[in-house]
């Protein structure tokens, strides 16, 4: 699997066998259907990660004590399917060393086959405006349109749930996916709405998958497919927070930086940063 790119996510100074956590950039969006780009963002993302001072204080850390690697990014020309395997790949070498893959696409498509590299013993969170629960999108099954159906393939129904979903098409078998809608998180609260969906979840561990678009396009402009009325980037930092010690695995998707005024890109990294400084801290304090 040919990995390129010279440019490093801030602070990720440790090598790979000494690493915890590895970051690894998917820079894919061979099915992206309304605005293209997100392929751009895995460079455009660890630009923005300089932004940052390596402390984060209210975690009471600095990242410069964390061991993080960046493998660079994968490299794919081939078609989607092609991608998918050279993803999964990609992931495997992470998971099956024991550390914590942070994934920076490219298109929601990318994080089936990260799932796959767990294997069907983990439960999976998903932010999305989108159900995403499409059998196949233009006769694609690995198309972003069906990134939940397939993770739902992998881990079973029931282990898997969408939270902030705000689109939901006739063409979806949406009776039998799980989500809960933004809506409803405004009505009652993203705490009380998290909690109740994380309790129908089984005790596993928990990747969490960030389609940046279900947060509101008003702070996450920078994506293919804006939709209103979406999660605050406090929300999705409650999440993260709530899933503490639990995450094995974390991604980030959709963002697209030729639509994007640089504040998406500066929101991605800095989830990308608050991901491991939760994980960092429960590992530390058993
Ligand atoms: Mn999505
Ligand atoms: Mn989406």
């Amino acid at each position: 699997m040919p990995i390129r790119g010279p440019l490093r996510f801030a602070d990720a100074n440790s090598e790979f066998t000494e690493s915890h956590f590895v970051v690894i950039g998917a820079p894919f969006d061979k099915t992206t259907t309304f605005r293209s780009g997100t392929r751009f963002a895995p460079t455009t993302i660890r630009e923005a990660s300089a932004n940052f001072e390596p402390e984060m204080f209210e975690h009471g850390l600095s990242f410069s004590d964390i061991p993080f690697h960046d493998s660079g990014d994968l490299f794919d020309e081939g078609a989607v399917d092609e991608m998918v395997a050279s993803v999964e790949e990609g992931a495997r070498r992470i998971v099956e060393a024991g550390k914590f893959p942070v994934v920076i696409g490219g298109e929601h498509s990318v994080t089936p086959p990260v799932v796959q590299a767990f294997g069907k013993d983990i439960a999976v969170v998903i932010i999305d405006a989108h159900l995403d629960y499409r059998e196949e999108y233009q006769g694609l099954r690995n198309s972003h349109a069906c990134a939940h159906r397939r993770v739902a393939d992998i881990v079973g129904e029931g282990n898997v749930f969408a939270f902030g979903v705000r689109s939901v098409s006739n063409e979806e078998d949406y009776d039998s996916a799980v989500y809960v809608d933004a809506f409803r998180i405004h009505e009652h609260g993203c705490e009380e709405e998290f909690e109740r969906a994380l309790s129908c979840l089984k005790e596993r561990p928990i990747y969490l998958s960030l389609d940046i678009d279900g947060i509101d396009p008003a702070f996450a402009p920078g994506t293919g497919t804006p939709e209103p009325f979406g999660l605050t980037p406090f929300d999705v930092k409650r999440v993260i927070n709530r899933l503490g010690g639990r995450l094995v695995g974390f991604d980030v998707v959709e963002v697209s930086p030729p639509y994007d005024n640089g504040n998406t890109s500066i929101l991605a990294a800095r989830f990308i940063k608050e991901v491991i400084a939760v994980k960092w801290k429960a590992m530390n304090s058993k």
